[in-house]
């Protein structure tokens, strides 16, 4: 019998998170940590998506310094660019094309329900159609590289149905099937609660933890939790307390037990239970950790080494996926951008 040659194909994963703002403990514990885990398993493709904040954040210098932080902090959490690739959005201009094809099969209808759109407005975010659009470009950032599985939060899931939704109306349309249909993957923390009570969220600078914030400021802002005014001795729920909630991503299954416990018994006042959590936070993003976060901080030009050499790699098979798309519609491929790839002028 002839040898079974044949290795099964990586899963190939795909995220991006927003430089909008610093990343902080909702996107580290419903995302980040699990890319980073997921570097062992299969292919990764991770970018920063700086094409999406531009629906939220219009001031150019910070849009540049949130994408070095964003991917600074990616590095020293752990991304190792060996194993995962780690790159800008905007270095890999064939996604908004590919968005552009999809929107020509996306039904106004679908996009009318997407939550996040009502719920972006509803906070007084400009309703641009750029903000409007933001489906569709992400379902381009996913079927760009033929992903398939989604590593997001719960706020993206229904972004993630609506993905495969235009996969599938493409394939009907063009009558080939040239995108598969992803999934996505939640991590154990697909909601992490924020210091306002709702979810954690860039956008709500009063809601956020942010991972490598100023030690003074992180304790100012966990001290400045709002609690009810039981007193020390009065049992608690833990389960409707956010300092008990944060510190339960972080602590052991002991320590977190041990909290849960004195909660409900009477004895643990709130203030002892902000102290635990700021001495937590300090031991998982303190430490070597920062030491890190720092380095990037002092040699900036390592971590646009990565940026860089990622995204010639993704883009490698982001032209693969466009090229398919251009035989499906009818559209010749186009031998003037092939010429400027191949010449390398593209990025000059
Ligand atoms: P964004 O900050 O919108 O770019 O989100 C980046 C990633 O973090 C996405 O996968 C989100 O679903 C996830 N995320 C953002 N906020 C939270 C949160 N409060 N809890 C869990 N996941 C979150």
């Amino acid at each position: 019998m002839p040898e079974n040659t044949q290795t099964k194909p990586k899963v190939r994963y795909l995220s991006g998170v927003q430089p909008s703002g610093r990343l902080h403990l909702g996107n580290y514990f419903g995302a980040i940590q699990n890319h980073i885990q997921l570097q062992e398993k299969g292919e990764c493709y991770y970018f920063v998506a700086n094409y999406h904040s531009l629906t939220t954040l219009q001031d150019a210098a910070e849009l540049r310094k949130y994408t070095f932080m964003a991917a600074a902090d990616y590095l020293a959490l752990g991304l190792d660019p060996q194993k995962a690739l780690l790159f800008r959005q905007s270095d890999i201009p064939e996604v908004t094309e590919l968005a552009w094809f999809l929107s020509t099969v996306t039904g106004m209808g679908l996009l009318e329900r997407a939550h996040s759109y009502k719920d972006k407005i509803a906070k007084g975010v400009a309703s641009s159609v750029g903000l409007f659009f933001y489906p569709v470009l992400m379902a381009a950032d996913i079927l760009l590289y033929q992903s398939d599985k989604v590593p997001v939060g719960q706020d993206q899931i229904q972004h993630i149905e609506m993905c495969r939704d235009m996969a599938g109306y493409f394939n009907h349309t063009f009558k080939k099937e040239v995108f598969k249909q992803p999934e996505g993957v939640l991590s154990e923390a697909p909601k992490v609660i924020g210091l306002t009570g709702g979810k954690m969220s860039k956008s709500d600078e009063a809601s956020v933890i942010p991972i490598f914030g100023d030690p003074s400021e992180i304790k100012k802002k966990v001290m400045g939790i709002v609690t009810d005014s039981k007193g020390v001795a009065e049992p608690k729920d833990p389960e409707t307390n956010t300092i008990y909630l944060l510190y339960k991503l972080m602590a052991s299954p002991g320590e977190t037990v041990e909290m849960a416990e004195a909660f409900r018994k009477g004895g643990m006042g709130y203030g002892d239970a902000k102290k635990r959590l700021v001495l937590k936070l300090e031991e998982v993003f303190g430490g070597e950790v920062l030491e890190r976060r720092k380095k990037m901080d002092e040699k900036p030009a390592l971590v646009e080494d990565v940026l860089e050499t990622c995204a010639r790699k993704a883009r490698v098979t982001a032209a693969k996926t466009l090229e398919q798309v251009y035989e499906a519609v009818g559209i010749p491929s186009s031998k003037v951008k092939k010429a400027i790839l191949e010449s390398g002028q593209d990025r000059g």
